[in-house]
């Protein structure tokens, strides 16, 4: 029986980006995911944006207002699927409580630590693999309506600006000196400009598993769930057969709560789900960046495929069927907006953003559970803080100086 030193269980943007910060640091490692393979659920399908510019999470709603209008689905920039309220109510309860404006303060001042070196972990790793030809530079746009859209665009990036974030503010010829093809309805925008995005998710996450790889570790098929302690480390099952570690790492994106649970740690897990579909684009007309629709809530990014429609939040329970409701409601905002022909996809994608309430992720050792690490919960930012939060984790592993103080990510926040 082959033995590793490290097990990281979960292939996706944030487990790959582990498994090769471990390796950097002399670590044996295998990368076990049930797919056999990188890439294959959440870090498919996103929108593409490595986001430098984020930095305060996205709150929930706090006016009453805006509560009322989220609540009766008028608000196209959430869904709500009323049938999983009370499933999902206990978690909404604390994401609303920990939205309040001084909690939001304080997750954005901890968060601009890790998003600081998110692009450079991105770029060294895209260097490396020979595929820095999927991280385009260019940055991107919210894109505004009204006035009010404007204001409101505005103070969010001025907001931002005391933590180091860059932004032009474009009039709308700016806009369309930029993107030409966007419709009339666009009035102006915010222009990110730093911020790399990619073309096709997958590939890029495929090029950081073919590197892993190439530098001797091992990809294999199996089930997170067969877990367990052995001797003074751990064990799991996979299609070679048993793989013993000293450490293991969690990085199951939203699978990640269930493993935890079944090892006697309660954690306040959520997820916010989300759609892409992509679209011809209509005659020789296209983007050369990620645009949001910032009063509608979603976005358009140019990717391999075509132009992919990615959605906001849906509020369900993990499991529950994939519905095109939200699609639905946003497409014909998106067909007034962009140059949107006919659908790609025979349906809906459909992705879960794992989501901590505190919408902090957990990266850290695992409580009462030796050898065990934790790399999970990055919601809407998980292809952004994959490489930086790997970096973290090995950091800390491997009992070296951090990057950041790691804190504030601890598993016990919620104890
Ligand atoms: C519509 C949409 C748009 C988004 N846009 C962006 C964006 O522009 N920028 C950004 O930074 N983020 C974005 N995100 C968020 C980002 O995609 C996620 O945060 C990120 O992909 C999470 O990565 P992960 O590795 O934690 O999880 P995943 O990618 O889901 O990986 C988890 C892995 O665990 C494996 N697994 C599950 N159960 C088991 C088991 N029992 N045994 C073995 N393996 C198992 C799965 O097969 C999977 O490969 C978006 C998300 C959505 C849905």
């Amino acid at each position: 029986m082959r033995t590793t030193d490290v097990i990281v269980l979960g292939a996706g943007f944030v487990g790959v980006s582990a498994a090769l910060q471990l390796q950097a640091r002399g670590r044996s490692v295998a990368l076990v995911d049930r797919l056999g393979a990188v890439a294959g659920e959440t870090s498919l399908g996103n929108s593409g944006i490595v986001q430098t510019e984020a930095v305060f999470p996205y709150a929930f709603p706090r006016a009453p207002g805006e509560i009322l209008n989220a609540a009766l689905n008028r608000d196209p920039r959430a869904h709500i699927k009323y049938s999983a309220l009370p499933s999902i109510a206990p978690f909404l309860w604390r994401y609303f409580l920990a939205s309040s404006p001084a909690k939001r303060l304080a997750s954005g001042r901890v968060m601009r630590g890790l998003v600081e070196y998110a692009a450079s972990e991105h770029r060294a790793f895209a260097q490396a693999a020979g595929s820095g030809a999927l991280l385009r530079e260019g940055g991107w746009i919210k894109v505004f309506r009204t006035s009010r859209g404007r204001d409101a665009a505005l103070a969010d990036a001025e907001e931002a600006r005391p933590y180091g974030v860059t932004f032009d503010v474009l009039s709308r010829e700016q806009l369309l000196a930029l993107e030409p093809h966007l419709s009339e309805l666009a009035l102006g925008g915010v222009h990110f400009m730093s911020p790399p995005t990619t073309s096709d998710p997958q590939a890029l996450g495929k090029s950081y598993g073919d590197l892993f790889v190439e530098r001797g570790g091992r990809l294999l098929k199996g089930d997170a769930r067969s877990l367990s302690v052995s001797g003074a480390g751990w064990v799991v099952t996979t299609e070679e057969g048993p793989l013993p570690a000293r450490e293991a790492v969690v990085a199951l994106g939203p699978w990640s709560g269930e493993l935890m649970r079944s090892l006697g740690l309660r954690l306040p897990f959520g997820v916010k789900r989300g759609y892409h579909m992509h679209y011809a684009p209509r005659g020789n007309a296209g983007l050369s960046r990620p645009v949001l629709d910032l009063e509608k809530g979603y976005l358009v990014t140019p990717m391999a495929r075509g132009l992919r429609l990615t959605t906001g939040a849906e509020f369900a329970r993990r499991d529950d069927p994939p519905s095109s409701a939200h699609l639905d409601r946003l497409e014909p905002f998106g067909r007034e907006m962009f140059p949107l022909a006919e659908r790609r996809d025979a349906e809906p994608w459909l992705g879960r953003r794992p989501c901590l309430p505190d919408m902090l992720p957990v990266i850290g050792p695992a409580p009462r559970l030796k050898g065990l690490w934790l790399d999970f919960g990055h919601q809407h930012w998980g292809l952004t803080l994959g490489p930086v939060s790997g970096r973290l984790l090995a950091e800390m592993m491997a009992g070296e100086p951090t990057l950041m103080n790691p804190a504030p990510f601890r598993a016990e926040r919620f104890a």
